[in-house]
């Protein structure tokens, strides 16, 4: 019994938290700038905090994260950090040469009010950042939001420092990507190749936080948004923002700045999502619908089809991210299964009409709740009055499934004690159907489970 101090019965909080169903925001900013060609992404704050943020990605991708911090001592948290960060962007030109330096806040510089802006054209002023290098920043306050708020604020601040309007449109169609997985950034980009759209993606962690063992350390891996595509941006005629929580702030200020419209869409999770994504594609690139594409939804239809028996009917409880949630809901929902509670730490008012909207005519009889306190205690509560038959979420979920011997499939962020899931895609047809064979092995084991009144084997 590992949460044995769960207890049953519900009492509403307004000022506690326990056991979070979300991390820090500059994890976001952080994974959001490593899909950057050649940056080096930059921690305004305490070595503490630079650590946390570097262990858990790592522990997530299980890669090696490079990032710098500020380490702040009690002078720079007294008298500024700016002494600190103007050395920290010598050193890191000096020593490592990224092309950029791309800088989150933390918690605490945010409290004392170090300006970035006004340090970083300190810096420019004193030729600090050599010719054709970069700096760009974003403000990634931890004591509201969550790691997706760290994300969008980045990519958020990556579109406002590169894109640029030549005048002169181009044919491409720029996908801003939500919060998922190097191979969900590889399969979008393999998708969009199938349908014979020209597109840029941004940012784009593929072959970055999934690169090869090539024998040799790359400080850089290959992979990344190149500053090219990212200018380019500007020009695009037509922008896909997948996600609305991650990506929404930085599709508005494209338009706003480059006058590039934009369509904002679910991450293309389960089947209905990714129809959308791809008549979006098919729509704004201006081709028809490829007859491979075709041929893959038609196989995750027979999937379906051939798994619904095991399914139909399955309670399940999930949390995370709301842009994988919501997609992720209505699809349960095609499936004929039960989401029945639904948390994510992550706040959003738009959370409540989006979910409703996704669970349709189940969206009376599902308990759901988002931002600080729809933590996984509140989850756990849930369960120990009416269990699940399946779990669905990031590792914060493992001990409730080890309590209560519920099957739990590992899907969002942060997953910690688990290897496979930043190689094989969560999204498009495939992606669904990958998300099936886990669902369904986990509802044979159920079965098997009832059946032979023994506990899992974990
Ligand atoms: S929550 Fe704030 S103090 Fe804690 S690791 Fe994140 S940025 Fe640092």
């Amino acid at each position: 019994m590992l949460l044995r101090h769960t207890t049953k019965e519900i009492k509403e909080r307004n000022a506690l938290t326990i056991n979070p169903a979300k991390t820090c925001q500059p994890i976001g900013a952080m994974y959001a700038a490593l899909g950057i060609h050649n940056c080096l992404p930059h921690s305004h704050g305490s070595q503490g905090c630079c650590s946390y943020h570097r262990s858990t990605l790592t522990r997530h991708y299980k890669e090696p994260i490079m990032a710098g911090t500020s380490s702040f001592t009690e002078g720079s948290s007294v008298f500024g950090g700016q002494a600190n960060l103007l050395q920290a962007i010598n050193n890191m030109f000096t020593i490592y040469d990224p092309d950029i330096i791309a800088i989150h806040t933390t918690c605490l510089s945010e409290t004392i009010g170090d300006d970035i802006v006004q340090i970083t054209k300190k810096a420019s002023d004193e030729d600090m950042i050599p010719l054709g290098k970069h700096v760009i920043h974003c403000n990634t306050p931890s004591y509201v939001g969550s790691h997706v708020t760290g994300y969008a604020n980045m990519v958020k601040g990556i579109v406002k420092y590169f894109a640029e309007n030549s005048g002169e449109k181009s044919k491409r169609i720029n996908i801003i990507s939500g919060w998922v997985e190097p191979s969900d950034m590889r399969e979008i980009k393999r998708m969009s190749k199938e349908m014979g759209v020209d597109i840029i993606l941004l940012p784009d962690t593929s072959d970055v936080l999934d690169a090869p063992q090539t024998g040799k350390h790359a400080f850089y891996p290959k992979g990344g948004t190149t500053v090219t595509d990212l200018i380019a941006a500007g020009n695009s005629k037509h922008t896909i923002a997948l996600g609305e929580w991650a990506t929404k702030e930085a599709a508005i200020a494209l338009e706003n700045k480059c006058k590039v419209p934009f369509a904002l869409s679910e991450l293309p999770i389960g089947l209905r999502a990714t129809d959308r994504f791809v008549q979006a594609l098919a729509k704004f690139g201006g081709v028809k619908v490829a007859d491979t594409i075709n041929d893959e939804r038609g196989r995750l239809l027979d999937v379906i089809t051939d798994m619904h028996q095991y399914l139909y009917g399955k309670r399940v409880a999930l949390w995370g991210d709301p842009d994988h949630l919501i997609p992720l809901s209505e699809f349960l929902i095609d499936l004929d299964m039960k989401p029945v509670y639904i948390v994510s730490g992550t706040p959003g008012k738009d959370f409540e009409p989006r979910i409703r909207k996704a669970l349709g005519d189940r969206a009376d009889e599902t308990r759901f709740k988002y931002g600080a306190q729809a933590d996984m205690y509140l989850m756990h509560q849930w369960i120990k009055e009416e269990p699940v038959d399946l779990l669905i979420g990031n590792t914060y979920g493992k001990y409730i499934s080890r309590d209560e011997n519920i099957p739990f499939v590992r899907m969002g962020f942060p997953i910690l004690d688990r290897i496979g899931h930043s190689y094989f895609p969560f999204v498009g047809y495939l992606g669904a159907i990958r998300l099936l064979e886990k669902s369904s092995g986990c509802s044979w084991t159920s079965r098997m489970r009832s059946a032979r009144k023994r506990p899992l084997n974990w």
